[in-house]
């Protein structure tokens, strides 16, 4: 029986209310097919940080570096500022522990329309590879002469060959194992110095992966064709604040936030990656009992794949689909399921999909 350590991370919000339906799933799961989760719960976040000043404690991160995976549910809350709950958890972790690739799934699950209306539309399958510790969000600039008429801001960009490198390698090996093409978000008619030499890169690598058909679009031109003819991607690779955009574009696309995964991963494994679902702490329904509990459950999906169980991860992702297609669904996307009968629906039908 393997075991895995799991950080586990609720945090604020409508974390409290998904994440222990991830947990009562995925436990199931592991009984089915010989894993055991060892979750290991922290109080990090804005509850915290309101009572102690600060979100996590000051050696967390080597709490949890010896775990397998971290499980996060959301972080946020009225009157913490989110530069607060960002830069006092999330950055620190995604970058002390190397996750440079953010992987986001965007499909259509039979059952949830996309908010696009055209047929092209209502049936795409992608994956968003987003760069995820360098490029444009860098601390580097400042600003000048304030106050003054020539009062002026910079904002450098960094992008190193060894970055942007290892995550296009990602991206196209992600690429061999789905449809074989991959298309490069870019701009480089219009940023001139870092923009070009990640489609030198780019062109590189495409020389290298020659079963991989390639196509690269200026992101103006890009976020267009999401919208009108999102099928004819397969995996999507884009620097940290275009992929930003893109993955907040292909949630949408897909029909709600309450149902878009995403995982943080460090793909050479030296520490652990973090899954967590895209939304947030949504703290107008919090307490509620109707948060969708989706999200949260595809993130494990995409933990149970990285811990080395694709076929409990399948299994998972089956069960999921099938209960959304039942109409089982929570008021984001249609339905009058509370959170808990939408888990009860996964676990019955966890148990017949066996
Ligand atoms: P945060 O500051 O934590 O990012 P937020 O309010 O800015 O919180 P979200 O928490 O993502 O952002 O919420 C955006 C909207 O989507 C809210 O109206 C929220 O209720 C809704 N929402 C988000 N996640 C879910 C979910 N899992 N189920 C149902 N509705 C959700
Ligand atoms: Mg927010």
């Amino acid at each position: 029986m393997t075991t895995h350590k799991i950080a586990t991370l609720p945090g604020d919000g409508i974390g409290n209310e998904v994440v222990p339906v991830a947990m009562d799933v995925v436990n199931r799961l592991g009984e089915m097919h010989g894993f055991t989760m060892e979750w290991e719960i922290q109080d990090w976040g804005c509850e915290r940080y309101v009572r102690e000043g600060s979100m996590m404690p000051s050696d967390a991160l080597d709490q949890i570096a010896s775990s397998d995976a971290i499980f996060l549910g959301a972080v946020g809350a009225p009157g913490v500022p989110d530069h607060v709950s960002l830069w006092g958890m999330l950055i620190p972790i995604r970058r002390r522990f190397d996750q440079y690739v953010n992987l986001r799934p965007a499909k259509i699950l039979r059952g949830i329309p996309s908010p696009l209306k055209d047929d092209r539309a209502q049936n795409f399958d992608m994956v968003v590879i987003r760069e995820n510790v360098e490029g444009e969000y860098s601390a580097i600039g400042g600003r000048l002469y304030s106050g003054s008429d020539n009062e002026l801001a910079i904002q450098e960009n960094v992008f190193t060959r060894r970055g942007v490198t290892r995550v296009m390698a990602y991206a196209f090996e992600l690429a061999q194992k789905r449809g074989n093409h991959l298309t490069s978000a870019t701009k480089s008619n219009g940023i001139i110095h870092t923009m070009p030499f990640w489609d030198e890169i780019f062109d590189e690598m495409s020389a290298r992966h020659a079963d991989v058909t390639v196509d690269q679009y200026h992101i103006d031109a890009l976020v267009a064709m999401f919208v009108l003819d999102p099928s004819r991607f397969d995996v999507v690779v884009a620097s940290n604040l275009f992929g930003d955009i893109l993955t907040d574009l292909s949630a949408a696309m897909a029909g709600s936030i309450g149902i878009a995964p995403s995982a943080n991963i460090n793909p050479e494994r030296i520490h652990p990656s973090m899954f967590e679902p895209v939304h947030g702490s949504a703290p107008d329904i919090a307490g509620k009992g109707i948060a969708n509990p989706i999200g949260q459950v595809w993130s494990a999906v995409l933990m149970l794949e990285h811990l080395g169980h694709p076929v409990a991860a399948k299994h998972l992702m089956h069960s999921m689909e099938e209960v959304i297609a039942s109409e089982v669904r929570t008021p984001d996307i249609g339905g009058t399921a509370t959170t808990h009968e939408v888990a009860e629906a996964l676990m019955a039908q966890i148990d017949a999909d066996l």
